[in-house]
């Protein structure tokens, strides 16, 4: 026998009845989504390498570590996208959306591609649902996403979502923050770990993001951009929160929040979820206002979320799944050596009525035993008198009571028992 292939490290086959509860969330978030303004895009899973280089930044571990990327036939350096924030800028550029009157509201879904270890909550390929806001400035649009994040959250059933929320101010607040954080941390280099002293050089406001405890104490001392935030970035963020209290949308402030991707000014946010282990976070988002500016596009002030769709499966409130439970079948059984092709064309013609039907074989003992696997409540006996008559046995396998029915009438009578 040839040696059976199994699947690339950090992949995952879904497979029904799991593949329905996936459906349902996406229908759901189409739902949501679409009631407050936004339209579906689906870009290309492979895109140039040079879009993520210069939208997420060299010096983050996504782009340094994590890319999917290698040289197609002609030598062309492509990847396969580790986030689709990018690919949507690039689109609306592309296709010419930015630079039309905003706001162009555009939601996605689909997988992403990091090469990170893998771990429960954590795959090489992950699956996003997201949503980008292109060309309004907020602080409103920002609340508007936030309360938009938060509506699809409790239809799943989450009862109450809570948004960790900061502000990283505007460009300049960010770099003089940026620089002071470097300045306070320089001393204590020999005590700070290999990642935090790479980070110091290139990316300082990343060691923020630090789990390591005596890392964490350091930080308690450091400068907080609170010191260094413009008054316009101070008013963006006053705004957004009296929006989402006006809105009753729970947040909390979480002065070390930062992100892992280099493009985000004033907003950011990030979602967890308990029961999700170390891997808790289960969306992130914020604003990214220079990013349509540095992938070539006119000034065009954005921000946008994603959330990972396989932790939010991980997490998805029984009432949700339950609710996503499909009919079962009524199958169809032959009796007395009942020829194949007239149960098949009765099953067809049940089909075609919009119910849900299984052939079920040409013998009753069989056939029960597989109504019973399935669940079905009607298996309908089709014996070659009954046939001769026009006629079929319509069987409850739960009350065991049965009748004959004309074949015209087997539709009204399944719905209507
Ligand atoms: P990010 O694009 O890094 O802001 O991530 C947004 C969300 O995607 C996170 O909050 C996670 O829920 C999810 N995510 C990111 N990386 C992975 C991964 N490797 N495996 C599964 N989910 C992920």
């Amino acid at each position: 026998m040839a040696t059976a292939l199994q699947r690339v490290k950090g992949t995952r086959d879904l497979l029904p009845p799991e593949t329905a509860v996936w459906s349902a969330v996406e229908s759901r978030a189409r739902a949501v989504f679409s009631r407050y303004g936004y339209g579906e895009i689906r870009t290309p899973i492979l895109e140039p390498t040079e879009l993520f280089v210069r939208s997420i930044g060299e010096a983050t571990d996504v782009v340094g570590k994590e890319m999917y990327t290698f040289a197609d036939r002609k030598g062309r350096s492509v990847t396969l996208r580790p986030e689709n924030t990018a690919s949507v800028v690039r689109a609306a550029i592309e296709e010419g959306l930015v630079g039309q009157p905003g706001p162009h509201k555009l939601f996605y879904i689909g997988p992403q591609f990091r090469y990170e270890r893998p771990q429960k909550g954590r795959y090489r390929q992950f699956h996003q649902i997201g949503a980008e806001l292109l060309g309004d400035p907020g602080p409103w649009t920002d609340v508007e996403l936030l309360a938009m994040l938060v509506a699809f959250l409790r239809e799943l059933g989450f009862t109450s979502p809570k948004v960790l929320l900061n502000t990283l101010g505007d460009a300049p607040s960010r770099l003089a923050w940026s620089g002071a954080l470097a300045d306070y941390l320089r001393p204590f280099r020999d005590q700070l770990g290999e990642d935090s002293r790479h980070r110091l050089e290139i990316n300082p406001l990343r060691i923020l993001d630090t789990k390591l405890p005596h890392e964490r104490l350091l930080l308690d001392g450091a400068p907080t951009l609170d010191d260094f935030l413009s008054d316009a970035s101070r008013e963006h963020f006053a705004g957004l929160r009296a929006g989402l209290e006006r809105l009753g949308i729970e947040y909390a402030i979480e002065p070390r929040l930062v992100r892992g991707l280099d493009y985000y000014t004033h907003t950011v946010f990030e979602i967890v979820a308990t029961g999700l282990g170390a891997q808790n976070a289960l969306c992130g988002g914020g604003r990214y206002d220079r990013l349509v500016e540095d992938l070539g596009g006119p000034p065009t002030p954005s921000l946008g979320f994603a959330i990972g769709e396989d932790r939010l499966l991980d997490v998805l409130p029984e009432s949700f799944r339950s609710s996503v439970a499909t009919a079962p079948p009524v199958l169809v059984v032959g009796a007395g050596g009942t020829p194949t092709l007239d149960l098949l064309e009765i099953v067809e013609s049940l089909r075609a009525a919009g119910e849900f039907a299984e052939l079920g074989g040409r013998t009753l003992k069989a056939a029960f035993a597989r109504a019973d696997r399935l669940g079905c409540q009607y298996a309908v006996v089709c014996g070659p008198d009954e046939l001769a008559a026009g006629e079929v046995t319509v069987r409850d396998l739960r009350s065991r009571e049965q009748r004959r029915v004309l074949r015209d009438e087997l539709v009204a009578t399944l719905r209507n028992g």
